[in-house]
């Protein structure tokens, strides 16, 4: 199954949605709904994909969205090259979060506030959506609680990241997490290493990776950040990106004003957001 979150046309209420082909048929409640209680209700109305307006799948998580950082060798690389230091591949996963408010749809603009940032990079993720709650869930079973995956833009403000050394608050500025534009089902997506992702900007390719390049893959993320910490049903993990940022190319680029993203990953789809500078 392919899920999404959507609004009708002259209705600004979010329904929930299954997609099949260029048609949503609508399913009552939210896509949270349907993860708790296990199995859609009956179908509703039907929509031509052009007609709608897309939203997150999940539009406000419930708590912070889950992020694991240097998870491609080739991105702690280019992070080396960029900072002048050694490449350190870290011995357990490094997490870190974006708040609720950072979350936008798979095709909404991403807000630029230049007094705050003058460097927009992008991240390319899978991002995984957890179906069932657990706490020290062993790896072997870590899969069993996914409901499904999406895609994640990781929008980073990199200067805003240096200045305050922690991840945190160049990560979550408002709206600089797009997800979608669907979430697919396991028995439809399939195994979670193996995945090609890719990001171009302006129609020019820039990132370009495998989802098996991870160094901590799906289970063992699962296992790591569960122990000792409950993982619930809707819960939301971006599971890092490869090579192929900005501030990691030569010289480095950052996202201008109506530069527009193109995320994808293989099985899911395309997210496209545009950069809309607004002071
Ligand atoms: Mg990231």
């Amino acid at each position: 199954m392919r899920y999404l979150t959507f609004s009708a046309p002259g209705d600004p209420m979010a329904r929930l949605g299954i997609l099949e082909g260029d048609r949503v048929v609508t399913l009552p409640g939210s896509l949270a709904d349907l993860i708790h209680a296990g199995k859609p209700g009956p179908r509703g109305r039907e929509y031509g994909t052009d007609d709608i307006r897309w939203h997150a799948p999940i539009p406000r998580p419930s708590k912070n969205v889950f992020c694991v950082g240097r998870n491609y060798l080739t991105h702690i690389e280019e992070g080396a090259r960029a900072r002048g230091v050694e490449v350190k591949i870290p011995g357990a996963p490094v997490f870190f979060t974006k708040a609720p408010t950072a979350v936008t749809g798979p095709f909404d603009d991403i807000p630029w506030d230049r007094s705050v940032t003058n460097q927009v990079d992008w991240e390319a993720e899978l991002g995984v959506v957890i179906g069932k709650t657990g706490r020290n869930i062993p790896k072997t079973a870590a899969l069993d609680h996914v409901f499904g995956y999406t895609v994640i833009n990781d929008v980073t403000a990199r200067d805003v990241q240096n200045k305050h050394f922690q991840f945190f608050k160049g990560k979550t500025l408002d709206g600089f997490c797009p997800i979608g534009p669907v979430v697919v089902t396991p028995d439809e997506f399939g195994h979670p290493q193996g995945k090609h992702l890719s990001l171009k900007v302006n129609g020019v390719l820039k990132q370009n990776g495998n989802t098996r390049d991870m160094i901590f893959a799906v289970d063992e993320i699962i296992a790591s950040l569960s122990h000792g910490m409950t993982l619930e049903a809707g819960d939301i993990i971006a599971c890092g990106t490869p090579d192929g940022c900005g501030f990691g190319r030569t010289p480095p680029e950052f996202l201008q004003d109506g530069d527009i993203m193109e995320t994808a990953i293989e099985g899911i789809g395309t997210m496209r957001n545009r950069i809309a500078a607004h002071s």
